[in-house]
């Protein structure tokens, strides 16, 4: 049976279930993710976007949209970050936090060239992101 992980925005107030497990669990270093989460780096948890639904508390996901790329949603009720959705890829980023049943094992960072917090974990630092996915797959030294 393919595992389904519940979990909630800061408040409660919105409610997600994942279904199955993440494609890929890292940290994006990118100036948007920074800007947009106040913090030096921020981390996720891929999933198809598909297998990402909401559960309760839609009318209280907020959603923002930059570049047309990331449709980044929010709680409105409480401003916690809960997931971005990519939907040329159709991929979404849940954030590990939205998700405390889901172990949190990184593999990788990514677009480390951006990075004002190096780290210093043995981990693959991509310049940008994998070239399966229309990135440069270049590494960077830690
Ligand atoms: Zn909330
Ligand atoms: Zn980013």
């Amino acid at each position: 049976m393919t595992e389904k992980h519940r979990g909630t925005c800061f408040c409660g107030a919105v409610e997600i279930e994942a279904t199955g497990t993440p494609l890929e669990i890292g940290y994006c270093h990118c100036a948007s993710c920074r800007h947009y989460s106040g913090a030096p780096l921020s981390a996720f948890f891929l999933w198809r976007t598909e297998d990402v639904r909401v559960t309760k508390g839609a009318e209280s996901l907020g959603r923002f949209n930059k570049t047309g790329m990331s449709d980044r949603q929010h709680c409105m009720r409480c401003g916690g970050h809960v997931m971005t959705a990519h939907p040329a890829m159709g991929l979404t980023d849940v954030r590990p936090p939205v998700l405390p049943g889901v172990a949190f094992e990184p593999t990788v960072h990514l677009h480390y060239a951006e990075a004002v917090l190096p780290i210093k974990d043995g981990l693959t630092k991509l310049r940008d992101f994998p070239s399966h996915a229309g990135g440069s797959g270049e590494t960077l030294p830690e």
